[in-house]
């Protein structure tokens, strides 16, 4: 079966992003098309490389007669200069050459350090994202971020680099573990609020606590979030505004994110509790925005934050946030469902006062 949305998403006229339910044969069809058969660097999620070894990837690297494979180990340890060090060693010990392409198959992890990889070998070789888990589909594999991890901080070295093309099969899903999927389900709900309240209806409508199977209305909430996504990207490739929106929740969950310890913490929840602290403030500064849009999802997160830091604590975590211009706190909120825009926030009493609601929340 191939049911493939094609998406108007080039950030230049070359790329695509196509999202189906068992697209190998078209993926397959494309790299034929679009490459010489003979070497391929296929980075692959461990996991994903095990269950789908026999299927799906030897389907794709079977296209090639040399396959050159890299396999990264789960957790976002892999994100590391060492291991980034190893494909490339790897990748150009195999003498590849400019045109050889890089297809990266798994997580946001994978993604993030394969894409890595394409942007700095050979000053830049095609990149084709495989995304395989909720987040990856709807977020990580759609905007042309790659990067890995510093001992300094997350994400510090990287560039921007646009894959030549993005293929989601909704297939992989069906192997997700669920914490993955409500996991990715935060962002899902961030472009429901941000940008598309349709995306809440529908979700409101899927079985989202039994395993996960396929259905149209998956296929079309993936795809329309992956092209708000680009949409958005497309008009702000360098994160210098428009983009920003995407951080709907983020500032807060960054804090939450830090203070539970990024081991133990989901971002996806950590975005979902960000986001009530968000409404909170939008309608601490006049609007009207129903909690229930979120509440509807409550069930999906339910582990607490009992901070040991006080609310002032809290807010001043903020101000280290790189979201901060001028001594303000620059937060997203929403005028409307559906509309959102960035704002500084000098009035910090507004931001404790979110604090708060969210603590009240999920204490
Ligand atoms: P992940 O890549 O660690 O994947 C989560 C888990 O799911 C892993 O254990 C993985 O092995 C497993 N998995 C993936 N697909 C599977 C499948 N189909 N079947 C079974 N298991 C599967 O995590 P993630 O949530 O996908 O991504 C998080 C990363 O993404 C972070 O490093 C974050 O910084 C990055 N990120 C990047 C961007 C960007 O714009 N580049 C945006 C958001 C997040
Ligand atoms: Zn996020």
């Amino acid at each position: 079966m191939f049911n493939s949305i094609q998406l108007n998403t080039s950030y230049t006229s070359q790329h695509h992003v196509h999202v189906g339910y068992e697209i190998g044969n078209k993926i397959a069809e494309y790299l034929s098309a679009t490459f010489t058969l003979k070497k391929a660097v296929l980075i692959a999620d461990e996991n994903v490389h095990r269950l789908y070894k026999d299927t799906f990837i030897k389907d794709i690297s079977g296209l090639f007669d040399e396959p050159v494979f890299c396999l990264v180990p789960e957790g976002e340890q892999s994100k590391s200069l060492a291991l980034f060090s190893e494909i490339i060693a790897k990748t150009l010990e195999a003498k590849v050459e400019r045109i050889t392409p890089v297809i990266v198959i798994g997580g946001g992890v994978t993604g993030d350090l394969g894409g890595y990889v394409a942007a700095s070998a050979l000053r830049g070789m095609p990149l084709i994202h495989i995304p395989t888990s909720l987040l990856a589909m709807v977020d990580s594999s759609v905007g042309g971020k790659t990067g890995i991890n510093h001992s300094v901080g997350k994400n510090l070295i990287g560039s921007f680099y646009e894959p030549k093309a993005v293929f989601t099969d909704i297939k992989f899903l069906e192997t997700l573990p669920q914490k993955e999927i409500i996991n990715g389900l935060g962002e899902v709900i961030k472009y429901g609020m941000i940008k598309d309240e349709n995306i809440l209806t529908t979700l409101k409508s899927l079985p989202l606590f039994e395993p996960f199977s396929y259905s149209k209305e998956w296929e079309q909430l993936i795809g329309t979030c992956a092209r708000i996504k680009s949409d958005i990207v497309t008009k702000d490739f360098k994160e210098s505004g428009l983009r920003e929106i995407l951080n709907f929740g983020h500032t807060f969950a960054h804090v939450i994110e830090r203070v539970r310890g990024y081991e133990n913490s989901s971002h996806g929840e950590a975005v979902y509790m960000g986001m009530w602290g968000a409404v909170k403030l939008s309608n601490l500064l006049g609007f009207n925005i129903d909690i229930a849009n979120l509440s509807a999802f409550r069930t999906l997160y339910d582990s607490s934050f009992q901070p040991q830091e006080s609310l002032e604590e809290l807010t001043n975590l903020m101000l280290h946030d790189k979201k901060v211009k001028d001594g303000s706190i620059r937060v997203i909120i929403l005028e409307e469902l559906g509309k959102a825009r960035a704002t500084g926030i000098t009035d910090l009493s507004l931001i404790r006062e979110s604090w708060n609601y969210i603590i009240q929340e999920f204490e």
